[in-house]
Parts: structure tokens; C-alpha cells; sequence
């Protein structure tokens, strides 16, 4: 892994660069929150770039098939708890029910026609790898929040 310093604000304002285009023609809108004050952590860039890019068109796709005609938000954004920060993924897409929620994170777990399965799989490893974690909430009808922690650098 090539480990390097980045800022948090930069890493998500580059995921949102590159996915913005595709949700507003999915009919999503992304709203990146302001970050309070920066934060730097210290991560393999590609990879927490991939992990980001991952949830944010898992939510993309959770509200496209919600229906064709709903306008979704993804909210984006972060913030600092002690000596990590946290960066939330939130969607008000068709959420996932306990069966899905159960296998989240299991390889080649998918409800998709075309999935893989691998997304979260691979997230999670990676996170793990960094010494961080995932955690979701979801409601069905409702949407779904992914919050990854990462310790910052001091
Ligand atoms: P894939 O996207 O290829 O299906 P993932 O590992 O990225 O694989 O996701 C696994 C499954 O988790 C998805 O098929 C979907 O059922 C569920 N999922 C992931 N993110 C969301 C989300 N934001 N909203 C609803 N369901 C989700
Ligand atoms: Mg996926």
C-alpha cells in the first residue's frame, strides 16, 4: 500500500468531483457538508478513494431503485470524535431490510442483477487495514447511513 498524508475534506470533495455528473443524471443530488476545521489521515489514497466511490454509488444505485421517478439525496460529510474522524455516507435510498444487513459485508453478497458483492467486502477490509471501521443504519423506505471511523494523524 502507498501511504500518504491527505486531507479528509480534499479526499471527499475529489469522490464527489467524479460521481456528480453520473448521480445528477440518475436524479441524485450530493450535498457535501462543510467540514468543520481540516483533518489529515494518514491512508493508502487509492484505496480510501475506492472505498468512498463504493458507498457513494451503492447509494446512487439504492435510490434508482427505489423508484424512477424520486428525487434522492446523498449527504457527505465528516467529522472529528476524539481522536478519529468520522465520515458519514448517508442516502434516503430503499434501505435494506435485516437479511440484507446481516450479509452486508459478506463476499459476492449482492441483491443486484449486475452486482459483484465485492464492494463493501473490499471496504471493509481496507478500513480495517487502516485501523478504522464501518458501521451502517438503515430503514427500508427509510434510507441507509455508512460511517467510516479512521484514526486521524495528532
Ligand atoms: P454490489 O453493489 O455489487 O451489490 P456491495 O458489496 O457494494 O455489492 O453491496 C452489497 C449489497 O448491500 C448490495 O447489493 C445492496 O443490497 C446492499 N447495499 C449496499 N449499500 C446500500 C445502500 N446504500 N442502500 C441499500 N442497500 C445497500
Ligand atoms: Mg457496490
Amino acid at each position: 500500500p502507498q501511504v500518504g498524508m491527505i486531507s479528509v475534506s480534499a479526499l471527499l470533495k475529489e469522490a464527489v468531483l467524479l460521481t456528480e455528473s453520473e448521480a445528477l443524471m440518475k436524479g441524485c443530488q450530493i450535498h457535501l457538508h462543510p467540514l468543520q476545521g481540516d483533518m489529515a489521515i494518514s491512508v493508502d489514497v487509492k484505496q480510501m478513494k475506492q472505498v468512498i466511490l463504493n458507498m457513494i454509488r451503492n447509494a446512487m444505485e439504492a435510490i434508482t431503485e427505489r423508484s424512477d421517478d424520486y428525487t434522492g439525496t446523498i449527504e457527505i460529510g465528516a467529522r472529528r470524535e476524539g481522536a478519529e474522524v468520522r465520515i458519514f455516507i448517508s442516502d434516503n435510498g430503499k434501505g435494506m431490510d435485516i437479511c440484507t444487513l446481516d450479509r452486508l459485508f459478506s463476499p459476492f453478497f449482492t441483491t443486484k442483477e449486475n452486482g459483484t458483492g465485492l464492494g463493501l467486502s473490499v471496504s471493509d477490509r481496507i478500513v480495517k487495514n487502516h485501523g478504522g471501521c464501518i458501521s451502517v443504519s438503515s430503514r427500508v423506505n427509510e434510507g441507509t447511513r455508512f460511517v467510516i471511523s479512521l484514526p486521524l494523524i495528532q
